[in-house]
């Protein structure tokens, strides 16, 4: 068989965790069984869809590199398709126009309830049957699927296992609106049938749509598909994800300096595991992923997690990998690359201190922007280190580092090494002034490492302004 899957979102707004975990999984499937993914844009919803969310979802499935084979397809360009199809349910009688009113269907409904009978669609209510006997030519109809009376819809999903429901328990659908819109539940059916989709993977809120299509499948002569349905995700207080719980939208993560591949790896644990395992290559998310192994309990959102992810993938993944999506945030901040070292080379020295790629881009600041004034130092740092007591040691390391021949990070260490012993002094007492200096902050890698990728002229420069800094207590 040939597998092919299919993404396919109302695009009412943002691509969501929740929205991006299906994509994901349908994709997985896709590519663990050589078959083929498709977007479909269900937008036959024109009062709630917008251009500006299908192309935050394009942009959200791009982002987190979820490439498909087919699409986008758009329902909306589909309509003559649908039309076609309800015209053949009309004519093999397995449809039929229905000319009760919304008021009349109201008040029928109002009647079940007080009767305490549950409030449904009911083609024999006599009401019914006498709207749809005196109805005339220019009647306003809408088009109902005529569902089975008798027996039950049997499938067997793949994530939560064997699902019956009675056909007593489903009304006759509309498939077809007054207006002559097509519906969802029949849109979804035509459109999986004729995209040859083998696999449904989808979140569980549509798990009573199921026997609906089902029986439309069978109505119109397609093959079934598996349906796998994803369960819900909740927030870390055990109610649905929302907003409340922190972002919730997938670009949202990127904005907030997290790398597509943290963000995969951790929705693909989120509702599915394999052993104990909690890092997984892309490759072995493909080679490993199965919907049976999908859980079909909700799954709770860990915002730890996440982060934890983020750093282990900022320290182990390729700086030339990291530095795509880097360049986002510099761009943000300003930060111009072009002056100054390279920047795979800056994060496989700042990189595995970072949670974040903002903080990766904060903390890449100083090796290309120039300080302007005293303001850019961290004021604590700059009290506690920037003190009289290191003038000599700053103008020692302003003589030695101006007359270095060789600029490498060993050569700078001898540097420090030497000042330490020719004024007896810790190595703190001159690596931290230097580092302050240099990065205006108390805290940065190595600091022999940080100057020989800051740069001599600029090193000469920082080292001279923190002396002219310390000469103000001289002054006061
Ligand atoms: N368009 C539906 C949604 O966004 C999904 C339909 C489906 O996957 O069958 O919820």
């Amino acid at each position: 068989m040939n597998v092919k899957t299919r993404f396919a979102p109302s695009p009412t707004g943002f691509l969501h965790v929740g929205g991006a975990r299906t994509a994901f999984y349908s994709w997985l499937y896709a590519k663990h069984t050589g078959g083929k993914f498709v977007l479909r844009i269900e937008d036959t919803d024109i009062e709630r869809c917008t251009q500006e969310a299908i192309n935050a979802i394009i942009e959200g499935m791009q982002w987190l590199n979820l490439e498909w084979d087919e699409g986008p397809y758009y329902q909306t360009k589909r309509f003559d398709r649908y039309n076609a199809v309800v015209e053949q349910l009309l004519a093999e009688n397995k449809a039929y126009k229905c000319y009760a009113s919304k008021e009349l269907l109201n008040e029928i409904r109002k009647e079940q309830i007080a009767f305490g009978t549950k409030p449904r669609y009911d083609a024999y209510h006599p009401r019914v049957i006498a709207a749809n006997t005196e109805a005339t030519e220019s009647s306003l109809f809408c088009v109902r699927f005529r569902n089975p009376k008798e027996g039950s819809v049997v499938f067997n999903d793949k994530i939560r296992g064997h699902i019956t429901v009675a056909n007593s328990e489903l009304d006759d659908l509309i498939i077809r609106r007054t207006d002559g819109t097509p519906t969802y539940n029949f849109c979804v059916v035509v459109d999986d049938w004729d995209m040859k989709i083998t696999q449904v993977v989808r979140g569980e809120d549509h798990i009573n749509n199921t026997p609906r299509q089902i029986n439309i499948y069978k109505a119109i002569g397609a093959p079934l598909p598996e349906f796998a349905h994803c369960s819900m995700i909740l927030g870390d207080d055990g109610t649905k994800l929302s907003k409340r719980h922190g972002a919730v939208s997938v670009m949202q993560y990127r904005d907030e300096g997290y790398l597509p591949q943290a963000v995969l790896n951790y929705l693909i644990r989120l509702g599915w595991s394999y052993g104990d395992q909690e890092i997984f290559s892309l490759e072995e998310m493909i080679s490993l992923f199965s919907l049976e192994a999908v859980s079909k309990s909700a799954s709770a959102f860990d915002a730890d997690k996440l982060l934890w992810l983020n750093n282990h993938y900022i320290r182990s993944l390729e700086p030339k990998y990291i530095a795509k999506y880097l360049q986002w945030h510099l761009d943000k901040k300003e930060i111009n690359t072009s002056n100054g070292p390279v920047i795979t080379d800056v994060i496989q020295l700042v990189g595995e201190r970072c949670n974040t790629l903002i903080e990766l881009a904060e903390q890449s600041r100083y090796f290309y922007q120039d300080f302007e004034n005293f303001e850019d130092f961290e004021t604590d740092a700059a009290k506690t280190y920037l003190q009289p007591a290191a003038k000599e040691a700053l103008e020692l390391a302003l003589n030695k580092v101006k007359t270095l021949h060789s600029w490498t990070t060993e050569n700078l260490h001898t540097v420090i090494v030497d000042i330490c012993n020719e004024l007896e002094l810790a190595m703190s007492k001159v690596g931290m002034p230097l580092r302050v200096a240099v990065t205006r902050q108390s805290q940065s890698p190595s600091v022999d490492a940080v100057m020989m990728l800051v740069g001599k002229t600029r090193v000469i420069t920082r080292i001279e302004q923190a002396l002219t800094f310390i000469s103000q207590y001289e002054v006061q």
